[in-house]
């Protein structure tokens, strides 16, 4: 852990895990600027890809794998990593 006093650490570890806990499952951390998002709000793609991937299980999104590797993705390229040419 990062805190050096000994005495809070147990405080802190305790609102560290609470924190990753909390995130874990509420949805990707990309969701408010994603352009699924976006396109989900638009209409233009099923609720289902942001259940089981924006707030499922996102690691496995390859959006956001190349996001967390820095590898350019077209924004039409979907959660499973298909471009989507309907999508502009
Ligand atoms: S599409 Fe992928 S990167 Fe975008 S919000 Fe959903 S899970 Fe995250």
């Amino acid at each position: 852990m990062y805190c050096r006093n000994l005495l809070l650490q147990p405080f802190v570890m305790k609102k560290h895990g609470y924190y990753m806990t909390h995130h874990k499952h509420n949805q990707c951390k990309w969701f408010p600027v994603c352009p699924m998002k976006f396109y989900f709000e638009k209409g233009k793609i099923e609720k289902s890809w942001i259940q089981q991937y924006c707030r499922g299980d996102w690691e496995a999104c390859v959006r956001y794998q190349k996001e967390e590797a820095g590898i350019y993705h077209p924004d039409n390229m979907m959660p499973d990593g298909h471009i989507n040419t309907n999508l502009k």
